[in-house]
């Protein structure tokens, strides 16, 4: 007999990407003369830096070497990377972090979707509202979140902390508390970044409630404001209750070659000793293999001057893209958020339209694509996500044609 596992199937309906380019096919079908612009993007565009690609084509000769030739990875990542994270990441910010808390893995999405493994099937989840899908759906698949009710788009066991306008997309701590807290800064969709004092807030929090956050940090390099945290290993306390999701995608383009990190300090154990580093380190051993070596020689590139350098010139493209957004769509009388220290921009819909019908309004009468903010949970609804991934020339063609309806 097949016994699907039951959980998955409670996972609601369709996915919000395969909604909208159905939703973009037909529409271009109908209209084959009109050009698509796409601020939709979660994707980067550009490609890889030099120094980058230099480092790969090395790792690649070594390959083929009989004495440079490596194969399996360790679990936990090589060294090399490891020792060059707490050196460049780090250490600079004054952050107790030990090579050997740090686990290279092939990327923020696996981690951050993985984690829930290490807690208990009755622990309690609170992510806000909206949020990144992975966190709900991950914790669904495995049967922690109770029951879905289609009416309100909730889920019975997950604690919500909606962030809105009103709440200036800050997380408010909840009614309920919380087991496992997930937080993601520079945020994703709405782009609002947190404070030092908030997230010292958040710490304090964890540790009074006996919690755990889960920080997902994909975002950090987008930050342009000095009074916003890089890790939340900036944060004193921080070694006792959170764990870092970092990633290379956003930061340095390796959407398409895969590379991430996830940090969990020695310090976090539960009432009897247990650390969840072990726990971690031994499903690390189990289910994975290792990233390869020669995407970790790409990823130490990244940390070298010349890759700084270049990695922060393709940021700050995309943030004058998000520039580009932000002010346009602010001086055409648009209520809009983020953009400062991420590359999303979150703008209320126009007259209390809902996400969806706007979407429909800016595919039909601007030809421009974005993300309904429902997408993302239900306090998305009524708002849009604009992203600063695309080329300069078609964002600010795209943000004529809004500025026009
Ligand atoms: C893009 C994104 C990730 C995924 O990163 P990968 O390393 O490419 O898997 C993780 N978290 C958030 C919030 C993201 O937007």
């Amino acid at each position: 007999m097949i016994k699907v596992n039951q959980d998955y199937l409670k996972l609601p309906g369709s996915y919000l990407f395969s909604d909208i380019a159905a939703k973009v096919r037909a529409f271009q079908e109908a209209n084959p003369e009109k050009e698509v612009l796409r601020l939709g993007i979660g994707d980067v565009t550009l490609p890889l830096c030099p120094t980058v690609i230099k480092a790969m084509h090395s790792a690649v000769d070594e390959m083929g070497v009989q004495e440079t030739f490596r194969g399996y990875a360790p679990d936990l990542g090589y060294s090399f990377l490891r020792e060059t994270i707490v050196d460049r990441v780090y250490k600079p910010i004054h952050a107790e972090i030990y090579a050997d808390e740090i686990f290279i893995s092939d990327g923020a999405k696996s981690d951050s979707g993985n984690i829930q493994e290490i807690f208990s099937a009755d622990a309690r989840i609170a992510v806000c509202d909206p949020v990144y899908p992975v966190y709900v759906d991950t914790n669904v698949m495995s049967g922690r979140t109770g029951e879905y009710d289609p009416a309100t788009g909730l889920w019975s066991r997950v604690i919500y902390m909606p962030c809105t306008k009103e709440n200036g997309f800050q997380p408010e701590f909840p009614a309920e508390t919380p087991d496992v807290i997930y937080l993601c800064f520079p945020n994703n969709p709405t782009g609002a970044a947190i404070s030092r004092d908030a997230l010292a807030g958040w710490v304090e929090y964890a540790i009074q409630n006996k919690a755990v956050i889960i920080y997902d940090a994909a975002y950090e390099a987008y930050i342009s404001e000095p009074d916003v945290p890089h890790s939340i290993f900036e944060i004193p306390g921080a070694r006792n209750c959170a764990i870092e999701i970092r990633s290379f995608s956003k930061n340095a383009g390796f959407t398409g070659t895969r590379l991430g990190y996830t940090v969990i300090p020695k310090d976090i154990k539960d009432e009897d000793g247990n650390m969840l580093h072990s726990l971690w380190a031994r499903r690390h051993g189990t289910k994975f293999n290792g990233a390869p070596y020669i995407i970790q020689r790409a990823g130490e590139a990244v940390f070298s001057e010349e890759g700084q350098r270049e990695t922060g010139e393709q940021i700050a493209y995309y943030m004058n893209n998000a520039k580009v957004i932000l002010e346009g769509l602010r001086s055409a009388g648009y209520s809009v958020s983020g953009g400062v220290n991420a590359p999303y921009i979150w703008m209320e819909t126009p007259d209390g339209m809902s996400s969806w019908d706007f979407f429909d309004l800016l595919l039909h009468e601007a030809g421009v694509v974005g993300t309904p903010g429902c997408g993302f949970g239900p306090s998305g609804e009524g708002y849009f996500r604009l992203t600063a991934f695309g080329s300069y020339e078609n964002t600010v063609q795209a943000v004529e044609r809004i500025k026009a309806l």
